[in-house]
Formats: structure tokens, C-alpha cells, sequence
């Protein structure tokens, strides 16, 4: 049956400026580097991507090598897009980036024109799309001139095959001069994208304050650390959790659930049920509690998922008492 989106869907999702642009963001985005494989069922993808949507979920965030294997996440949504979404193209804002490994030879990795140029083809060609919202360097590549990366970036909002650049995991130094380069050549950068958890804050130390100098937004990724910071690992490690799946890649792994993290999700989830949200609730609301934090791109395995993640909204400020909680028990 034709997807008819919900009439109330803007209604609950709150946006925010990214930068000091003209765009706006919802506070919760979704990412689609796990579960968008070849292996996972189509249905379940179509389902998490219209609840998304009917949440006020605007943003889907993609990269070349998301999957399993490397390209599938971008078919999967292409294919969704087909089928779905296409009459809401203008309501959409989908990112794509280039970065990491992604063909075999010498250009098919890192940050050269070569690579960015071609890897932007494929991505638009897997996702059925004529031009991404956003197009990333993925991270930065100290053997690529950083002038050589920021051309081809611009070049494909000239050629109008993406309307804004962003960078990820760059650190303050290099974010300070790609802006400077990206400002030279006309195309200022829209939005950076760090790690930015409970458990990971790096951020807080010059990201953040570099950012909000150079007049762009931040969207974190793996705010919820994988699902630590959810209730799931708290008793174990259920058989349909990521870390059971042992995907490799990056994804979390059994090993990393260590009992000093199980036991600050566990006193975490202990001040989120007083709050009444879930842990996971409490983990994005935290992140989001910065007024220079843009976004929070979640992950997902479930709509429902998806649905607690949007129900953080509901409860989003913090007393100086539940803050200094918080940080007793990252101590
Ligand atoms: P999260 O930290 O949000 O982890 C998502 C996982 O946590 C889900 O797949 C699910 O795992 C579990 N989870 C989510 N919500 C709940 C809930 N309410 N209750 C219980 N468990 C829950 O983020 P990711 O690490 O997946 O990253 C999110 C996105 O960020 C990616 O899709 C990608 O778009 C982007 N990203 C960007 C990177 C970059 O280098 N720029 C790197 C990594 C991610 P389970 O399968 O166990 O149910």
C-alpha cells in the first residue's frame, strides 16, 4: 500500500538553526550505518524510516560504506525512496560522506579529489537521488592537501550534486582552517559531525567552542554509545542486541561492555527512571541539553526504538541538582 505520511507529523519533533545557516535540523536524526544491510529485512527498514518520518524525523544520515557490505545502506534506502519517499524529496534532508575504505586501489580511500568525486557518484546512483542535502569528508586524511579535499567538496555544491559540505571527526585545529578554506571558496561548512556521549566527551574539550567560532552546527553520532547508555546491557547481553550480532567494523563488541560502564548505566537508568524517561531518553536529552548541539543521529534496530528516542523531547532540561548527579557518577 502507498505510504501516506501522518498529517500531524511536524507537530512534536522541535528543529534547530545548524550554525549560523539557514537550515534547520530535527534534534533527533536518523543514521543508517547498522540495519539498512543486505541481511536485514526490508519491511523493518521501510517501518523504521516511515515511523521516522512521521515523527518529524526529516534527516536520514548515510555514508558510502554503510551496510553490510559497503554500499547496501545507501540501495536499501534508495529503494525505500522509491517506493516511499520520493514525493517528500524537498522535505528530506539526507546526507551522504565519503572517507573511509570503500573500493580496492589507490582511489578509493581517503580524502583526494579522485576518490570524493567518484564516491559522490556512486552514492547518488545507489540512493536514486539527483543531489544529497549534505556531503562529508568522513574524516580527516593527513596524506591528502586538506585544499585539495575542500575543492572537491565545493565543487560538488557548484555541480550541484550536494547543496552543503561537512566534516567528521576532525579535531578544532584542522575543523579551524577547512572552515577558513571551505569560507575562501564560497561554500561554508554547514555541519560537523564528532562522537559525542555521556561516556565520550571529547567534544567539550575545543570542538565545541570551535564550532560555535566558525558558525557551525554539530549533529553527535553514537550518543548513545552503541546501547550501553540504554537499559538493554543491564542484565546481560540480550541474543538481538547489536554486541551479540558481533558485526566487527567498528560495532560494538561483548569485550567493550565493561563493568565500569555497565555500572554507570546502571546508576544512570536509576536517575532516568526518576525523571521518568528511559536511560536512553536521558542519554540523548543530555547530549542535547547544549544549545550549540545541532542534532543527535540515532541508531535504531526497532521502531520503537525510534519512538523513545523522540520521547526525550518530552523531558529535555536538567536542574543543576540532576547535572552534578550525572557527573558523580561518570567520575
Ligand atoms: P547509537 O549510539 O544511537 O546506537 C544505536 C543502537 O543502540 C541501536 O542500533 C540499538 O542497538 C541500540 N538502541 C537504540 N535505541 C535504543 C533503545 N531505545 N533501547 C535500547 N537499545 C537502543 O548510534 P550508532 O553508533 O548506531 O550511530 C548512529 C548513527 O550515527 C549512524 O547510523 C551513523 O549515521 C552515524 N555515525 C557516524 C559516524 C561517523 O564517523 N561520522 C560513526 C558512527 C555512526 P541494537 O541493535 O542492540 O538494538
Amino acid at each position: 500500500m502507498s505510504y501516506q505520511p501522518t498529517l500531524t507529523r511536524y507537530d512534536h519533533m522541535s528543529y534547530r538553526r545548524s550554525g549560523r545557516s539557514g537550515v534547520q535540523l530535527p534534534a533527533i536524526s536518523l543514521g543508517l550505518w547498522q540495519n539498512f544491510g543486505e541481511r536485514d529485512a526490508l519491511g523493518n527498514c521501510r517501518t523504521m524510516l516511515r515511523t521516522a518520518f512521521d515523527a518529524g524525523i526529516t534527516h536520514f544520515d548515510l555514508a558510502n560504506n554503510y551496510g553490510p557490505p559497503p554500499g547496501a545502506a545507501e540501495e536499501t534506502f534508495g529503494q525505500l525512496y522509491k517506493s516511499d519517499f520520493r514525493p517528500y524529496r524537498d522535505e528530506l534532508f539526507i546526507s551522504s560522506k565519503a572517507g573511509y575504505g570503500m573500493w580496492p586501489g589507490p582511489y578509493g580511500d581517503g580524502g583526494s579529489r579522485k576518490y570524493l568525486m567518484a564516491s559522490l557518484e556512486q552514492s547518488l546512483r545507489r540512493m536514486g537521488l539527483d543531489y544529497v542535502d549534505v556531503f562529508y569528508h568522513h574524516r580527516p586524511d593527513p596524506d591528502t592537501p586538506l585544499e585539495e579535499s575542500m575543492m572537491a567538496l565545493a565543487d560538488m555544491v557548484r555541480q550541484g550534486k550536494a547543496l552543503y559540505v561537512g566534516l567528521s571527526s576532525y579535531n578544532p585545529e584542522e575543523i579551524r582552517r577547512a572552515c577558513a578554506l571551505l569560507r575562501e571558496l564560497g561554500t561554508p561548512c554547514l555541519l560537523h559531525q564528532p562522537k559525542y556521549s555521556l561516556l565520550v566527551r571529547d567534544p567539550e574539550h575545543g570542538l565545541l567552542d570551535a564550532l560555535a567560532e566558525e558558525g557551525v552546527g554539530c549533529i553527535a553520532f553514537s550518543a548513545l554509545a552503541q546501547g550501553v547508555l540504554t537499559d538493554k546491557y543491564l542484565q546481560g547481553v540480550p541474543p538481538d542486541s547489536r554486541a551479540a550480532r558481533q558485526l566487527g567494523n567498528g560495532a560494538i563488541e561483548e569485550s567493550q561492555l565493561n563493568p565500569a560502564n555497565i555500572e554507570k548505566a546502571r546508576q544512570l537508568n536509576e536517575l532516568a527512571q526518576q525523571r521518568g524517561q528511559s536511560l536512553a531518553q536521558l542519554a540523548l536529552a543530555w547530549v542535547l541539553r547544549d544549545p550549540r548541539m545541532t542534532s543527535v543521529i540515532i541508531g535504531a534496530s526497532k521502531p520503537a526504538q525510534i519512538t523513545d528516542a523522540v520521547g526525550s523531547l518530552a523531558k529535555a532540561d536538567f536542574s543543576a541538582d540532576e547535572l552534578a548527579r550525572i557527573e558523580e557518577i561518570l567520575a
